[in-house]
């Protein structure tokens, strides 16, 4: 059963509602992606993730060695490597060799898109429709990525497998809701200064790639923008990796304080040394679509955060502050480092990317701050990215 409930507010449109208080840490409810991808780059780069669930398919040792691009690179406490778990359930689809975590998970895909999307052969061919739409991504959406055109690839997919395509447009259609009339700041967004030309090249080889009759309600040109926008308004970012699960996992045991302190030497030894090579790129990174914790608003001081505690797709909202029964439930579309940042700030980053003003209770107590001047504003952020920078080091 679920403690919340989704409702219209005056004024304020969709809102999640507590129906039960939640104390810090108390977990919300989690939730399976409707859909959910790993990134383009991140694949072809060979970063290695269940194509369903996103879990990942290296062991440690693996992961660290291709991070740092050596394989001489040594790890301690192998003994406690995440994927050893995991490993002995590592399967493919026995046509086209794409790779899962587990059974369940080939056949949780097979159920849902895999039976159409197989390419079996063809995945390596260049010439196939779906891999010149993925390229054609590719050449206009470089990493850092933000989001992939095969999202919707599994989408359509998705579609064709279904036999309740009316339940299937109606959950579609719960994410288009989000979408306000100011789509081209999104794709400006998504796909950069010449997103017209590029919408138009998506445009064609998304056509090409779904000729069929049956795709012929999402190829005009609108509802190819509606797709589009719902990548660029609703997806959230997941990331996976087994070495940030293996720190996390030695990092609580009961070691004695020496152990410990030479135990923090070596993962920080390990970062710098993945970091030398993998720069910022250290986790297999894709996007979800996810239908509840879509619906959850906005807020500078947000009650609640989305966590991805099983190195996987599945998402888990957790309070970060006590909810009564009543409150409005709400996440931080902002990173930490944006949330610290001025009202004029933080509602420069959520115009352009979500479309929409910012009303939660800390923006309306800092109403009456000036509004910085935009050198200010510059200089102000510069500063404060610095000091984000080095946190993340
Ligand atoms: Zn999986
Ligand atoms: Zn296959
Ligand atoms: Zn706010």
């Amino acid at each position: 059963m679920n403690h919340f409930e989704i409702q219209d507010l005056p004024g304020k449109g969709r809102a999640m509602i507590a129906t039960k208080s939640f104390a810090t840490d108390e977990i919300i409810f989690e939730e399976e992606p409707f859909v959910s991808h790993q990134f383009s780059w991140n694949t072809a780069y060979g970063y290695a993730a269940c194509d369903h669930c996103m879990r990942p398919l290296e062991t440690l040792l693996e992961n660290v060695r291709r991070l740092a691009n050596n394989q001489a690179v040594a790890v301690p406490l192998v003994e406690h490597d995440p994927t050893a778990l995991w490993f002995p359930q590592f399967t493919q689809c026995a046509r086209c060799k794409v790779r899962y975590c587990s059974e369940d998970c080939l056949v949780e895909a097979q159920k849902r898109y895999h039976r159409v999307a197989c390419m079996g052969a063809f995945r390596a061919d260049d010439t196939h429709p779906i891999n010149v739409l993925n390229e054609t991504w590719k050449k206009m959406h470089y990493p850092p990525e933000t989001g992939t055109i095969m999202l919707i690839v599994r989408l359509m997919a998705m579609y064709q497998q279904s036999n309740k395509k009316s339940e299937f447009l109606e959950q579609l259609q719960s994410f288009q809701a989000l979408i306000v009339n100011r789509e081209q700041k999104i794709y400006h967004k998504m796909l950069g200064e010449n997103f017209e030309r590029q919408m138009e090249q998506l445009y064609t080889a998304f056509c090409n790639a779904f000729k069929s009759e049956e795709f012929a309600m999402f190829t005009t040109p609108d509802a190819f923008k509606t797709l589009m926008g719902i990548l660029g308004t609703n997806s959230q970012g997941i990331a996976t990796s087994v070495l940030a699960q293996w720190v996390t996992k030695v990092s609580e045991l009961p070691l004695p304080d020496a152990d410990k302190e030479q135990l923090d030497t070596v993962i920080d030894e390990l970062y710098a040394k993945v970091g030398d090579f993998a720069g910022e790129f250290l986790n297999n990174e894709g996007s979800g679509l996810y239908i509840l914790q879509s619906k959850i608003n906005h807020s500078c001081v947000p009650n609640a955060q989305s966590t991805f505690p099983y190195s996987n797709d599945i998402v888990v909202l957790k309070a970060v502050a006590p909810i009564e029964k009543g409150d409005e439930i709400c996440i931080s579309y902002l990173d930490e480092c944006q949330l610290e940042r001025s009202r004029h700030s933080r509602h420069k980053t959520l115009r352009e990317n979500y479309i929409f003003v910012c009303q939660c209770p800390k923006c309306r107590a800092q109403a009456s701050d000036p509004d910085v001047t935009s050198d200010e504003d510059e200089d102000d952020d510069d500063e404060e990215m610095d000091d984000c920078d080095d946190d993340m080091a």
